[in-house]
């Protein structure tokens, strides 16, 4: 059986902000084909998060069961389990966990396993060589924000980026799936249309 390795990453801010205006975008998310089988995964944090990250995901894990949709995440506890999708390997569990990545611009990037179309595992790693907060500390990374980002690569929605090169989210900074993210910001945490439009269209309403 060939396992398929789909890498999805979520990329550091650099530079400022570039305003589009006027551009002809008709189609605000990215579908990829490839979905689970049923409406649900279960997954697991790893135990050597702080009680406040793992809510935090949780709550990440909440914008996109109330998306609309049919499909649901099910948190069922911690695990020792830590998937390093910067080197990677499936285990057939889906889980949260962290490695220190160095810096590479990728503050966490999810990966998993695909037989055919079908997702069998979703991992997500938190690059922690760049700091992670629930509480605003300045210069780091909100968990929420990042996870519900990553959530949306478990449900294989795929990054957007804008036409305007390299490529920006010129048009839907907001979106959850816009693939920058910069320290401190909360965009990310509450979807937007295109984001709930994309869920639907692959689990149904
Ligand atoms: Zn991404």
């Amino acid at each position: 059986m060939k396992v398929a390795y789909v890498k999805t990453m979520l990329f550091v801010l650099l530079c400022v902000l570039v305003f589009s205006f006027g551009s002809a975008v008709t189609l605000a998310y990215s579908l990829s084909g490839i979905k689970w089988a049923g409406t649900s995964v279960s997954y697991r944090i790893n135990s050597a998060f702080a009680a406040s990250f793992r809510t935090a995901m949780q709550a990440a894990d909440a914008a996109w069961d109330a998306a609309g949709s049919k499909f649901r995440f099910n948190y069922v506890g911690t695990t020792t389990r830590n998937p390093n999708v910067f080197s990677y390997s499936t285990d057939g569990y889906s889980d949260i966990g962290y490695f220190n990545a160095g810096n590479n611009g990728i503050i966490a990037a999810t990966l998993g396993g695909v037989t055919g179309s079908t997702i069998t595992e979703r991992d997500t790693t938190l690059n922690i060589y760049y700091g992670f907060t629930t509480v605003g500390a300045l210069g780091s990374y909100d968990v929420q924000n990042i996870v519900t980002h990553e959530y949306g690569h478990w449900l294989k929605l795929l990054d957007v980026t804008s036409g305007l090169g390299p490529s920006w989210c010129s048009f839907s900074w907001e979106s959850t799936m816009c693939a920058y993210a910069s320290p401190n910001e909360t965009n990310k945490r509450s979807l937007e249309g295109d984001d709930k439009n994309g869920i639907k269209a692959i689990y149904g309403v």
